[in-house]
Order: structure tokens, then C-alpha cells, then sequence
């Protein structure tokens, strides 16, 4: 195992290359200079070996999924992400290649999502691995998305498709084995390796009342969502977007669109248009080349309701995937 001044010298300070700000590092903290006009957007996600991702999971899928769940979350508030800070809690089971392809892997998705390293801690535990990210992102004042906006009659949009995460967690637990094994090696792709919809979060601020990332389950989200505007729920559980290979595993066995209505890590946008809004959205929707798919609409402050395509209502187990 690296010292924790050797980990940082070579593997980490690269990652702050060309921030200013991070001081290379050798500072007690960084500087972050304020962009006129903007709020400063922070979020931070934990993940923990064994209970987040799988304790033999390879270090460059931690790491990217590390990096863009939060990123995610800059995105469900229309924020555009600029840096991040991290900390690292590592058992000595984990050696420096371990190390190297994590950080590999790390500094390819923060050239992609254009975000670098401001500084952070690295720390021994005796129990499992676990990773923590703060990230951080600016937005115009006065134009970030929230939960809270939702009017009753406004449309209920969801991005990309649902339910593919929670299949793909299936697949590696070994509850779904799909026929095509091309179906099976998307569904864990899209499990493993989120697409934070940032481009999508920023066109957003002029277009949608209130948005939320998918994270904890479609119908659990919808119910914070409603909560924080004051608002009820329809859903149209037939509407929601499946890809071909989770529509695929719905169709062998039907109880599955429950887990794929609750089950986590979809990391979609959720959000709340007014009807005036369909043409710009539909626009937004080739523009981008992501499904902007509408699922129902906001009511009168009450439950989320989930009918099926009959408009009856359907019962779901479970509401929510919950980590504890
Ligand atoms: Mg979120």
C-alpha cells in the first residue's frame, strides 16, 4: 500500500491539474473563486463496498459511478459541475494498482464532464472500502431546479428510460438471466455506469417547474417530488419508457415492472412541465436525442397514484429501494 503523501503526490494531485484553486493540493483547503451572477450547488454521495457496489467490483466502475451520481445530482438542479473533492477510505486489501485504475478511470470521467479535483482526505479502515464525493456546480440565481414548483395539471416527464439499473442489479445478483446475453451486458452497463442528464438539467431552467434525479425508484421519487411541491400524482405505469432489453425482461415475467417502477439507480431526470411547455420539450428531446417521455401529470395535493393502461390502479409492494 502508498503512504498517503506518496497516494496523493502521484496519483492524486494530478487529478487537480490545472486548478487553480486546488493549490496543487498542498494547502489545508482550496480556494474557489464565486462566478458573478451564479449560487455555488454542492452535493455529496457516499458508497460503501458490499452495500453500494460489489465488493469484487472493478476500481474504474466505482470510481465513474462515484463521480456521476453526484453529478447527477448537479444536474436534477440545473447546475453546470465545475470541481469536486473527495475522500478515499481504504482497507489494506485494496493495493496500488487498485488505486491506479480508480484514478484512471476518474481522471477520464472528469475530463469528460469538464470537473477537477479541489482537495479531499484519504484514510485507513479496518472495515470495508468506502468512497465519498462533495460535488460542486454553479447555476444562474434564481434559475436552479427544485423539487418543490410542481402545479397541479402540470405534465409529468421522465428522461431516458426506467428501470434498466435495477434489472442490470438483478443480473449481477443473478435473479435475471436474459436469453440474449447483449440484453444482459446492457442492463448491468446502464447499472454500472450512469449517464449523468446535465445537458438536459441545464436546458431545463427555462422549461420545467420542478425536477429530481431517479436515484431511490420512479414511484418513491414522484412521492418526495409531489411532497415538496404540495402536489398529487398520476402515473401511467404503460407510459413509462422501458429500453428493448428491460421491456424484454418485463414481458417474460410481468411482476418485474414493479421493480423496474421501484427499483434505484436510474438516474433519470424527473420533472414537472405545464402543458405549454410540450412543443419545446418534444424539441429539447431530438435536440439532445434522449426520450423526454411524458408519464402523467401532477393533480390536487394527495397520493401518487400508478395506474395501468386501462386506468386502473395498480398496487406496488414496495415503493422505494431504501439502503438501510
Ligand atoms: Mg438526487
Amino acid at each position: 500500500m502508498l503512504g498517503e503523501f506518496e497516494l496523493i503526490a502521484r496519483l492524486l494531485v494530478p487529478l487537480a491539474r490545472g486548478r487553480r484553486g486546488a493549490l496543487g493540493l498542498t494547502d489545508d483547503a482550496a480556494l474557489l473563486p464565486p462566478r458573478p451572477g451564479h449560487v455555488l450547488v454542492a452535493t455529496k454521495d457516499a458508497m460503501v463496498a458490499g452495500r453500494h457496489f460489489p465488493e469484487g467490483e472493478e476500481p474504474g466502475a466505482v470510481a465513474r459511478k462515484l463521480l456521476r451520481v453526484n453529478l447527477s445530482d448537479l444536474a436534477a438542479m440545473g447546475a453546470a459541475p465545475d470541481a469536486y473533492l473527495l475522500v478515499l477510505g481504504l482497507p489494506r486489501s485494496l493495493d496500488e494498482a487498485w488505486l491506479e485504475a480508480f484514478v484512471a478511470a476518474l481522471d477520464d470521467d472528469q475530463q469528460h464532464y469538464g470537473v477537477g479535483l479541489l482537495g479531499g482526505d484519504t484514510v485507513g479502515t479496518e472495515g470495508p472500502a468506502f468512497f465519498s464525493l462533495t460535488a460542486l456546480g454553479w447555476v444562474p440565481h434564481g434559475s436552479e431546479l427544485r423539487r418543490a414548483g410542481a402545479r397541479p395539471g402540470d405534465d409529468l416527464y421522465v428522461s431516458g428510460t426506467i428501470g434498466d439499473a435495477a434489472f442490470g442489479l438483478h443480473v449481477a445478483q443473478g435473479k435475471l438471466a436474459p436469453a440474449d446475453p447483449a440484453d444482459a451486458g446492457h442492463l448491468l452497463g446502464r447499472f454500472r455506469f450512469p449517464e449523468p442528464r446535465l445537458r438536459l438539467g441545464v436546458a431545463l431552467r427555462s422549461l420545467a417547474r420542478a425536477a429530481m434525479d431517479v436515484s431511490d425508484g420512479l414511484v418513491g421519487d414522484l412521492e418526495k417530488l409531489c411532497r415538496a411541491s404540495g402536489v398529487g400524482a398520476e402515473l401511467r405505469a404503460d407510459l413509462v419508457p422501458l429500453s428493448p432489453p428491460a421491456r424484454r425482461a418485463v414481458e417474460a415475467e410481468p411482476d418485474r415492472l414493479a421493480a423496474a417502477l421501484t427499483g434505484g439507480d436510474d438516474y433519470e431526470l424527473l420533472f414537472a412541465a405545464p402543458p405549454t411547455a410540450r412543443a419545446p420539450v418534444a424539441a429539447l428531446a431530438r435536440e439532445l436525442d434522449l426520450p423526454l417521455t411524458r408519464i402523467g401529470a401532477f393533480t390536487a395535493p394527495g397520493e401518487v397514484v400508478v395506474l395501468g393502461a386501462t386506468g386502473e390502479p395498480l398496487a406496488l409492494s414496495s415503493r422505494s429501494f431504501t439502503h438501510f
